[in-house]
């Protein structure tokens, strides 16, 4: 994208509106405007962001055998009737009639739609297990809408949903899952740590949200180290062995980590002083297995082994793919601006061209943009050195491609990287093999 001709609109100035620094972030560096209350457009440049989240996200979920499908935003409340939750979801429903009177709802969540689909579907214990996702904008009329996007009142959400044909499988999968959220975020270069949650009235203990460090956060946070050392790409957990997911739930599960609603002091106080972390997190992620809940309320079954009607158990697993890009900027940034992590940026590098006009700089600088129109940002603009410099250190680019007259004539650049501020003059050709 050539930054002259680009939808880009950075601002010098902290918007007043913006309480915590990824949203003034967000807003100054052109990548979201608020178009009503906790509703928001995403620019070019941001909604680069979220396809790369929501990719890293379809990637994970795909690799364990979820499916991904793509469900409508407007649900029938008839369908909600028959769960119950109709009168039982309050005031974040929004809900809508159509010119016919009919009741109709802007889905916050899916488990009764995708819980009919199923059961229109697969009539066979045969068919199970089966894992269904989609990506899709979700709208809960939140009391206080607030922190741009990490608070939003239209948000968008991967929520995946399961059926098992019994608990023990049904606990495979929340495993399966489990795992697939931690590679998630670490492709995506945070660190959510998972914690044991409330599974409210349903109980059990099958339960985990995913929770970011920040001291925005809304949740008190306790959690022993041990939880941020492990690297879950390195070590691929065999899903289809029992066994093997039974050893990696028990690595999860038994260092301490747990939110404020679910602390125990006495539990704390045995984690080595010098592995305690404590502080605030935002909630990217959680998993739920909640058994036969809606298949029973909303009378779904397969026939089982023995011919006779079986509830499939259920779970289901949300992340929030537009709060995380609020949630990375928390965890990723400087005083100068935005550090994205490389998975998620929206352009792997910003070309300055410290001179527009000048021959070579320019040739240089078409040179490297063409080998990927894509992949790079290349700041033609005829503005001072400094203001590009600060654009570019506030937009977050991994990488800063900075062309300038006297290096140009002897085909080098000077390369930057934005999280270390490392500076180096290398050639074209080494800056192309390092930043693509
Ligand atoms: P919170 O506790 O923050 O209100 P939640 O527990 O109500 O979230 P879930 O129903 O667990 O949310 O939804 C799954 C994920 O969707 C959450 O982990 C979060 O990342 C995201 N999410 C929920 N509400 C919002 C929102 N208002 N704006 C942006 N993302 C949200
Ligand atoms: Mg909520
Ligand atoms: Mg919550
Ligand atoms: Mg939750």
């Amino acid at each position: 994208m050539r930054l002259s001709r680009s939808f880009l609109p950075t601002l010098k100035e902290n918007p007043a509106e913006a309480q915590i620094v990824s949203h003034r972030l967000m807003l100054r560096a052109g990548l979201i405007r608020q178009t009503a209350s906790g509703i928001y457009a995403w620019l070019p440049a941001g909604l680069k962001v979220l396809r790369n989240i929501s990719q890293i996200v379809r990637e994970e979920q795909d690799r364990i055998g979820a499916q991904e499908v793509l469900m409508p935003t407007l649900q029938s409340a008839d369908l909600w009737k028959r769960s119950g939750r109709y009168d039982a979801y309050g005031p974040e429903m929004l809900r809508i009639q159509d010119r016919h009177k009919r009741e109709l709802l802007y889905g916050p969540t899916n488990e009764e739609m995708i819980t009919d689909l199923f059961g229109q579907a697969v009539k066979s214990y045969k068919d199970l297990p089966q894992m269904l996702y989609h990506i899709q904008w979700k709208f809960r009329d939140e009391v206080r809408p607030r922190f741009g996007v990490m608070r939003g009142r239209e948000f968008l959400m991967k929520d995946a949903y399961s059926f098992d044909l019994d608990y023990d499988s049904a606990v495979a999968t929340y495993r399966r899952m489990l795992l697939a959220y931690l590679r998630t975020f670490q492709r995506l270069g945070v660190r959510a740590v998972p914690m044991r949650a409330d599974t409210g009235p349903i109980g059990g203990e099958l339960s985990h949200e995913f929770l970011i460090l920040a001291p925005t956060g809304e949740s008190g946070v306790f959690y022993d180290a041990a939880l941020e050392e492990q690297d879950w790409l390195d070590e691929p957990v065999n899903v289809e062995d029992p066994k093997a997911l039974d050893v990696f739930y028990k690595r999860v599960t038994t260092p301490y980590a747990a939110t404020d609603e679910m602390h125990d002091t006495a539990a704390w106080d045995a984690v080595p002083e010098d592995r305690r972390r404590e502080g605030r997190g935002v909630e990217v992620g959680h998993i739920f297995h909640f058994g036969t809940k809606y298949t029973q309320s909303m009378d779904v079954t397969v026939s089982g082994p023995e011919g006779t009607p079986v509830y499939p158990e259920m779970g289901s697993y949300g992340i929030g793919v537009s709060r995380l890009a609020g949630a990375i900027i928390e965890a990723s940034h400087d005083d100068a601006g935005i550090i994205w992590p490389d998975a998620v940026a929206p352009f792997r590098a910003v070309i300055v061209n410290l001179k527009v006009g000048d021959e070579t700089c320019d040739a240089m600088c078409e040179q490297i943009y063409n080998t990927n129109t894509e992949a790079f940002l290349y700041d033609d603009r005829t503005d001072r050195a400094g203001a590009k410099f600060a654009d570019a250190d506030l937009m977050g680019h991994p990488w800063q491609i900075v062309v300038g007259p006297r290096s140009a004539k002897e085909g080098r650049v000077e390369l930057k990287r934005r999280a270390t501020g490392e500076r180096k003059e290398v050639s074209v050709e080494d800056a192309l093999a390092l930043v693509l």
